[in-house]
């Protein structure tokens, strides 16, 4: 997962990237980057960590110029460290290309095999790599060469690229992840979730459509197809983890939907509880939407230390654990001697869970019964979503009950994937309506290599 900012035309280009960036730092906290170019050259800077460690001393500022993409990185393919950080500025025979991606190439291996076979030679072990290689190889104008690439590559991809005076946005077939149109003034800013317009003041415009490439330059948006749009396979984890709240996604608010989904599991398991808490942050709003439909009280049980980044985030399983037991915990006084419904979004591995339930007991909760607004998370993401591999899933090879088991709770639920995709209903008179639930039934929209 990562997140993608783009802005044409604005004489704050940087300044407005850094902050859009910002506002997409929940999509990726690995690395962050900024290209900026001033009609004639392309200037970067790109850090690890979080934004405001990438751009410690204020780069960003010495980046001039009125077009800019910027990149959150969260590593699904490839290493986390420097050399893999986006954007990926390289050189064809048309001049300097910069290019940010938001998702994850299936085909991406094979695809390099072949073009190191021919002689090309990769920097980075990103799957992202592999669309300048082709890009190189078709030559200009660049708006063929990249239609060429991405006729060839395969998976989810929410794509920008910088020329020298040209931003372009490129949105895959399925249109697995948000990518959003605003205007500022007389800038265009193009972004991975509206939260990102708001804070620079844009007005949203609409979303780039599926197989939809649109070229941004000084005589306006210029919007091509380059492939006819297959059946829509929007990542639901977006709408039930991933996205801010308060972004919207095909005109949906985010914030909206994980109330439902919470409103949803309450008539799908009602439950004999004193009150409702959610799993900060992410489970808050659907715990508010349980409580609504339940009628208990909802309560603040869990506090989270806002200074210690997502938990899951973190690429390796020790530093995960650690980062629970900083991050959250329990309000004695809200749980004591109460039964408690839980509310969280997932379980992935099933290290946050299980802890949470054991502080709230420690804390004098009687009875603690989870709910879940996720089904069990039972394959691995292909595209771009690190819900690890499939042997780490909890859910892989335990049932509900053993899950309930080895967390300590007294009931767990997961929601169903019908009552999951009424909750996301998207009521817009668009056809393409789907939802991607690969990791929930094994149904990959793509082929997988
Ligand atoms: P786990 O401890 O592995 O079961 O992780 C579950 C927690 O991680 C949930 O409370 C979610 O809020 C969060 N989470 C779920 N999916 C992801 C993801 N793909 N990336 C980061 N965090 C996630
Ligand atoms: Fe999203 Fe799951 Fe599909 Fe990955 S497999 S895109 S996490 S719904």
């Amino acid at each position: 997962m990562c997140g993608i900012f783009g802005i044409f035309n604005h004489s704050q280009a940087a300044e407005l990237s850094y902050f859009g960036l910002h506002s997409l730092q929940h999509r990726g906290q690995e690395s962050a980057g900024i290209c900026i170019s001033d009609g004639e050259q392309i200037h970067t800077h790109r850090g690890t960590g979080l934004v405001t460690e990438a751009f410690g001393h204020d780069q960003h500022l010495q980046l001039s110029g009125h077009i800019g993409i910027g990149h959150v990185r969260y590593t699904t393919t490839g290493d986390s460290g420097l050399p893999n950080a986006q954007p990926l500025v390289f050189r064809y025979t048309g001049g300097q290309v910069a290019v940010a991606h938001n998702g994850n190439l299936v085909n991406a291996g094979r695809l390099r095999n072949q073009l190191e076979r021919q002689g090309s030679i990769f920097q980075t072990n990103s799957d992202t790599e592999v669309v300048p290689h082709f890009i190189a190889r078709s030559g200009p104008p660049i708006e063929q060469a990249i239609q060429d690439a991405l006729r060839v590559i395969e998976g989810a991809y929410a794509l920008l690229f910088m020329t020298e005076t040209k931003l372009i946005a490129a949105q895959d077939p399925r249109g697995f992840h948000p990518l959003s149109l605003g205007k500022l003034a007389d800038a265009w800013v193009v972004a991975s979730e509206t939260c990102a317009l708001d804070v620079c003041g844009a007005e949203f415009v609409r979303q780039i459509e599926p197989g939809e490439m649109l070229v941004i330059d000084a005589e306006g948006l210029h919007s091509q197809s380059f492939m006819e749009p297959s059946s829509r396979s929007i990542c639901s984890f977006e709408y039930i983890y991933f996205a801010r709240p308060d972004s919207e996604i095909d005109a949906i608010s985010v914030h909206t939907v994980r109330k439902e989904l919470g409103r949803q599991i309450c008539r799908e398991v009602p439950t004999e509880a004193d009150l409702v808490i959610g799993v900060p942050d992410s489970g808050l709003a659907a715990a508010i939407g349980y409580a609504e439909e339940s009628g208990l009280p909802y309560e603040m049980g869990m506090m989270k230390n806002r200074y210690v980044g997502r938990t899951f985030i973190q690429p390796d399983q020790e530093l995960r654990r650690k980062g629970v037991r900083m991050k959250l915990s329990v309000v004695r006084k809200a749980v004591e001697g109460k039964r408690v419904v839980l509310v969280d979004d997932s379980i992935v591995r099933g290290t946050t869970s299980g802890r949470i339930v054991e502080i709230l007991k420690a804390a004098g909760a009687t009875e603690v019964h989870m709910r879940v607004t996720s089904p069990p998370i039972m394959h691995p993401c292909l595209y771009g979503i690190d819900t690890a591999r499939r042997m780490e899933l909890i859910a892989a090879t335990q049932t509900p009950a053993e899950i309930c088991q080895k967390i300590g709770a007294d009931s767990l639920h997961f929601i169903s994937a019908e009552g999951l995709i009424s909750a996301t209903d998207r009521t817009d008179s668009s056809p393409n309506q789907g939802h991607c639930l690969a990791c929930f039934n094994g149904n990959y929209p793509t082929p997988t290599s």
